[in-house]
């Protein structure tokens, strides 16, 4: 039988409709909660990210701003406009988008930038909470993955949790929140041996590894519930004639545009073996920005009492 599909769009939709109650509720006490997006240079996918935070926000009726700076902006002047955003009191949330261009000092922008404020969950006081076992503000895209369990009422607590992945924006995120929900984790990166055996002890299995359509089914273990981070743009005719072998559809796309976006899970072995899985596109990807927004009202709750 195949698994079931988790569908990010629809659960990011009743994530933004629970959303927008609170956001009325704030309404009538007269606080509008928002969002300042600063991008630095002309990067084009950057440029898309910043542009669909800032329109989900216009979807729900949060305050936003996107503050566009040269990409030869130094260090310096992007501390300058951090530290306003920072004293800014229609301000809730400061988005750095990132990658910053090579000679800014990334880490000492993400320092900067207030706690109560940081909606990324990159501040090292929030890293720090996080690992505490008291998220203030949780990264979101590892915050996604916890709701879509949760929303799709995939038990966590006592479950074997494997994260494939140990980046410091998915995969420690993803294996401490799990873990405060009660999981045994095990966290698993390029110098795991044994991965597919580690990967079959699963009954959560999270990959974020860049790389795809690596895990295949001898990484699931049937009825396991998998959710896919990765994205990767595959434009190698030879991977996706492996991959869409019998998704007559997908491969006709990829032989009309010449790309397509793969997860890290083989998407046929994930139907074929795991009892809920997410799909790539449309699983864990919508759920980062609802995250964002649900993240900027919690700082704005937060901040202001
Ligand atoms: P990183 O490249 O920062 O980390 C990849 C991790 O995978 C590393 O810990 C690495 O191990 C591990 N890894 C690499 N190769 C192997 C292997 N052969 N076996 C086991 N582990 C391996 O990636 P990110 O965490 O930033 O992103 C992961 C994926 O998620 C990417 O495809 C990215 O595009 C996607 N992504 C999606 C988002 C979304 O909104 N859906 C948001 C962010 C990322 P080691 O540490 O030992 O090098």
């Amino acid at each position: 039988m195949a698994g079931r599909i988790l569908k990010g769009n629809a659960i990011r939709d009743r994530i933004l409709a629970d959303l927008g109650g609170e956001i009325a509720r704030l309404a009538e006490q007269g606080v509008r909660p928002g969002l300042a997006a600063v991008l630095v240079g002309n990067d084009p996918a950057s440029r898309i990210y910043v542009g669909n935070k800032i329109e989900a926000c216009r979807r729900i009726g949060l305050f936003s701003q996107t503050i566009r700076l040269p990409a030869e902006s130094t260090t310096e002047e992007i501390l300058a406009v951090t530290a306003e955003l920072n004293a800014r009191g229609d301000v809730d949330g400061i988005l750095l988008q990132l990658p910053l261009p090579a000679h800014v000092d990334e880490d000492r922008v993400l320092l900067a930038v207030r706690p109560e404020k940081d909606v990324d969950g990159f501040h090292p006081m929030n890293v720090g909470k996080l690992a505490g076992g008291r998220p203030a503000l949780a990264p979101c895209t590892p915050a996604g993955l916890i709701e879509i369990l949760k929303r799709s009422e995939i038990p966590i607590a006592g479950k074997n949790a494997v994260v494939v992945g140990r980046s410091n924006i998915v995969g420690k995120p993803a294996a401490l929140l799990l873990l405060a929900e009660n999981a045994t984790v095990t966290v698993c990166h390029s110098r795991t041996k044994d991965l597919a055996a580690v990967c079959r002890a699963a009954d959560i299995l999270v990959a974020a590894v860049g790389r795809p359509a690596m895990l295949t089914r001898e990484f699931i273990r049937p009825g396991a519930a998998v959710l896919d981070v990765g994205i990767n743009r595959v434009t190698d005719p030879a991977v996706a004639e492996a991959v869409f072998a019998n998704s007559p559809r997908r491969l006709e796309r990829f032989r009309q545009t010449g790309a397509a976006v793969v997860g890290d899970v083989h998407p046929e072995h994930a139907r074929e073996t795991a009892g809920a899985y997410t799909p790539v596109p449309g699983g864990v990807g919508p759920l980062t920005v609802a995250m964002l927004m649900v993240n900027t009202v919690k700082a704005a709750r937060l901040r202001r009492g």
